[in-house]
């Protein structure tokens, strides 16, 4: 059956996968879904239980994209987890942590955190994308970053053809390691600079550049056009779905649990984005019990699951896992309009109350599905390095920030209900990408910087360090430019029109 993508602040739009992929988002500021979610049945399972990831991510991905041919989606698969970029065979394998809980360990991608799952794979769609939608295009992608996504876009469109990457950083707001891997990275077709200035200055400087109708005209002229890597698209929310199908057939090949068997899910959020591919997934007909939704102390999620209200007019802390230090989860937008039954106008109006005045309140049908789906809590960094010690010392596994307050949601969860279900646990980074909070959490007193942290952390543990992480410390630095915000915009344009 053929597949397309409806706004979910426009039902009537109706857009193939490659148009959804290479545009990002929908002109009137929607985001694209899939028109329905495809059925997979215990045969299918049974099958796909005994092929390896790749197999099944065609599998997957070939329901979505139906304007792709197999053998298109074959070579992005091949390009996206071959060549020995992942350091472990299966890309998302799975570790027992204790009886029957279970550790999805996404983060063995060449930067270190889950965002390689599906920016390893992006470039391949959206260059496929814009071959069959505006053929002899070149794509600038524009990235702001806090830190993680920034390196894995480098890392995925580097050498890409048709593409380059520009990305954007605080001078001062990332750790020392995050500026390394963006400092030191190869690849002929990228350029990265720090800003004077915070991530949201980052953030607003590109969303400015994305609608400056001169800027535009100007890259056309030049027959390139500008695209995002953010998970407001498709294209990176796809691949994700195929690691929770992937680690349902793991679970079968290793008989650890029954067919039809019901299990539950934990992720720790931010964007909303990898544990909406969760609830896809469920809807394809994994047998998942419950959605578990992790948050830290910017708790916006947690407050909104277990109320119906959204409110983002709070304080926005800093904390121990920052890659989920977010008031705006963007993907919620998604779940939505699934729960209020693609009606597009309730959308509108949420997210227009939203911008206007923070806040909105979901009906109570939407709640009370929400509900029905998904557990929410919440953990503050003293906890979180609480679970830290106690996983290690109790299992001996070590577990980064973000991981751990999946973990600590868990067992809250697990002590209220009383339910011991088979439960996967998404792990999002390696502990080695949060050296000096894992050694802190360990009671351990960090020393000298973050690179001799690593081998502190490696002799305490005995984990191995990422390759990736081990040699930034010998790699030459590439790129030293800095700009201010206001000089951004000239920046992008200065270096897409030189012929580099
Ligand atoms: C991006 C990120 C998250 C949050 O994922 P969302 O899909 O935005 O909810 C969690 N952990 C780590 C390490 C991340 O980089």
């Amino acid at each position: 059956m053929n597949m397309f993508y409806r706004s979910t602040r426009d039902s009537l739009k109706e857009v193939t996968a490659a148009q959804a992929i290479a545009q990002g988002i929908s002109d009137e500021g929607g985001l694209f879904v899939p028109a329905f979610l495809p059925a997979l049945t215990p045969d299918d399972f049974e099958r796909l239980a005994s092929a390896d990831y790749n197999g099944r991510a065609v599998d997957i991905l070939g329901r979505f994209l139906t304007d792709f041919t197999e053998a298109e989606i074959e070579q992005c698969v091949r390009g996206a987890y071959g060549g020995g970029k992942f350091d472990t065979e299966n890309p998302a394998s799975m570790h027992v942590l204790h009886d029957d809980v279970h550790i999805l360990e996404l983060w063995h991608g060449p930067t270190c955190a889950f965002k390689d799952m599906a920016l390893q794979l992006l470039p391949h769609l959206l260059t496929r994308s814009v071959e069959k939608v505006s053929p002899g295009k070149t794509t600038a992608i524009l990235v702001a970053t806090s830190g993680d996504t920034g390196k894995a876009a480098l890392e995925g469109f580097k050498d890409v053809e048709g593409t380059k990457v520009v990305v954007f950083y605080p001078g001062d707001g990332v750790s020392m390691l995050q500026k390394m891997q963006m400092v030191t990275q190869e690849g002929k077709n990228v350029r990265v600079f720090a800003i004077s200035g915070n991530f949201d200055d980052a953030q607003t400087g590109v969303k400015k550049i994305f609608t400056d109708e001169k800027i535009k005209s100007t890259l056309a002229a030049d027959n390139i056009q500008l695209s995002s890597a953010n998970s407001i698209n498709w294209g990176r929310l796809v691949p994700q779905i195929v690691y929770y199908v992937s680690a349902y057939c793991d679970l079968l090949a290793s008989g650890r649990i029954a067919p039809g068997k019901k299990f539950n899910v934990v992720v720790p959020t931010g964007n909303f984005g990898n544990i909406l591919a969760a609830y896809y997934a469920m809807r394809m007909g994994v047998p998942i019990a419950k959605l578990i939704c992790a948050s830290n102390k910017n708790k916006v999620l947690t407050d909104f699951i277990n109320s119906g209200v959204y409110d983002r007019r709070r304080d926005f802390y800093v904390t121990a896992s920052p890659s989920m230090d977010i008031l705006i989860s963007s993907n919620l937008e998604r779940l939505l309009y699934e729960l209020e039954d693609n009606d597009d106008k309730v959308i509108t109006e949420y997210m227009a109350a939203l911008r206007e005045n923070g806040v909105y309140t979901v009906s109570d049908k939407c709640r009370e599905r929400l509900q029905g789906l998904f557990y929410a809590g919440y953990l503050d960094d003293e906890g979180t390095f609480d679970v830290i010690r106690e996983c290690f010392e109790k299992y001996h596994y070590l577990c980064d920030t973000h991981t751990a307050v999946a973990i600590g949601v868990y067992e809250q969860y697990a002590a209220q209900t009383g339910d011991t279900a088979v439960t996967v646990i998404a792990s999002t980074a390696s502990p080695y990408k949060f050296p000096t909070s894992v050694l802190g959490a360990l009671g351990r007193e960090a020393r000298g910087d973050e690179f001799d942290r690593l081998y502190e952390l490696n002799e305490v543990s005995g984990v191995k360090i990422p390759q990736s992480l081990a040699e930034l410390k010998s790699k030459p630095v590439r790129f030293s430019d800095c700009c201010t915000p206001d000089s951004m915009a000239q920046s992008v344009v200065d270096y897409l029109l030189s012929k580099e």
